[in-house]
């Protein structure tokens, strides 16, 4: 398989900084054997940069499991709060996918950043978030619309940075030709709905996708930061 993908991220309409971080930074293509990622951070001043950006370097330098590769990022927050005791209180999200040359995803998963897959149209999400309100939807108790107004919406139950052990997602996904993978951040779908991410994911290159989601999101308020990466799997 081969693999072209998009990167785009940008501070949004409100924000002043953004912490959200991306692997790869920049757009490219590859045969395979290529780790892409996305990551929110949290914690205020700089501290959200910080951890976020922490998060994607020692993920990215390390040949492990998706797993051991999320677990390896919270163990690099937890080392430089050790070392610098008043970024305590930071923490990030992050969702990774590993790309495999025979056509095989790898993902793991913390925080409510998110994977979809875009195929033959149709859009899935292939995450669940880990917040309070996706644990009701869990549990029956509120519907995905209802959960997207809830005031716990943003609440996580599970991040990197604020505990010594993390409890990781990992799943594999079986790839196409034509398929189109996306990773966001929450900026992305808390401004635009499943119908209109579908539509920006259409049309255009990976790379003019990627920007047309940004827009899309700040066109809809753009009240957070928002990262995107698009992939493109082509045989
Ligand atoms: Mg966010």
């Amino acid at each position: 398989m081969r693999y072209v993908w998009g990167s785009a991220s940008h501070q949004g309409m409100v924000r002043q900084n953004n912490e959200d971080s991306l692997y790869p930074d920049k757009s490219g293509e590859s045969n395979g054997d290529v780790v892409l990622m996305v990551a929110d951070g949290m914690g205020g001043h700089i501290a959200g940069e910080v951890a976020s950006r922490l998060a994607i370097n020692a993920a990215a330098s390390s040949d492990l499991e998706p797993g051991d590769r999320v677990a390896l990022a919270n163990r690099a927050i937890r080392e430089e709060v050790a070392r610098q005791p008043d970024l305590e209180g930071m923490g990030t999200t992050l969702t990774l996918v590993e790309l495999a040359p025979g056509g095989v995803a790898r993902f793991g998963h913390v925080g409510d950043s998110r994977a979809y897959l875009f195929r033959n149209g149709e859009l899935r999400q292939l995450t669940v978030d880990h917040t309070v309100a996706a644990e009701y939807v869990a549990m029956g108790q509120l519907s995905a619309a209802e959960a997207d107004d809830h005031p716990q919406s943003h609440m996580l139950t599970r991040c990197l940075g604020l505990t010594r052990f993390v409890n990781v997602d990992e799943f594999d996904l079986e790839l196409q030709p034509g398929d189109r993978i996306l990773l966001c951040s929450d900026g992305l779908n808390s401004m635009v709905g499943p119908e209109g991410i579908g539509k920006a994911l259409t049309e255009g290159t990976a790379d003019e996708a990627a920007w047309k989601l940004v827009e899309v999101a700040n066109k809809a308020g753009g009240h957070d930061n928002i990262s995107v990466i698009v992939i493109d799997v082509a045989s």
